[in-house]
């Protein structure tokens, strides 16, 4: 890591693991978009989950493009656009 320093905490809610059919390296695993591991909201396989579900993971193959600082604001963008389609979800 760099000497900038990560802001975004993931608080397991699991709203990322359910639209994973729009990222290509996750599309065998979900089911009607939702991951098949996802139980109970939590990941069942979590410390084997891929890469691609793994924060430090996916930055290290964009590091070269994007700042630690930038790649953390846009995750905690996409994060709170997932909080409010579970609120959409929830209130249906
Ligand atoms: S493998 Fe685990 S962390 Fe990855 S999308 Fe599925 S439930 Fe989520």
């Amino acid at each position: 890591m760099t000497s900038e320093t990560k802001r975004f905490h993931c608080v397991s809610c699991g709203e990322c693991c359910r639209y994973i059919d729009i990222i290509e390296g996750l599309k065998d695993l979900h089911i009607n978009g939702v991951c098949k591991f996802l139980v109970d909201d939590k990941c069942s396989i979590y410390d084997k989950r891929p890469s691609l579900c793994r924060y430090d993971a996916v930055y290290e193959m964009f590091k070269d493009k994007i700042s630690l600082k930038a790649y953390d604001e846009m995750v905690m963008h996409y994060c709170q656009q997932l909080q409010d389609l579970k609120k959409e979800r929830i209130h249906q």
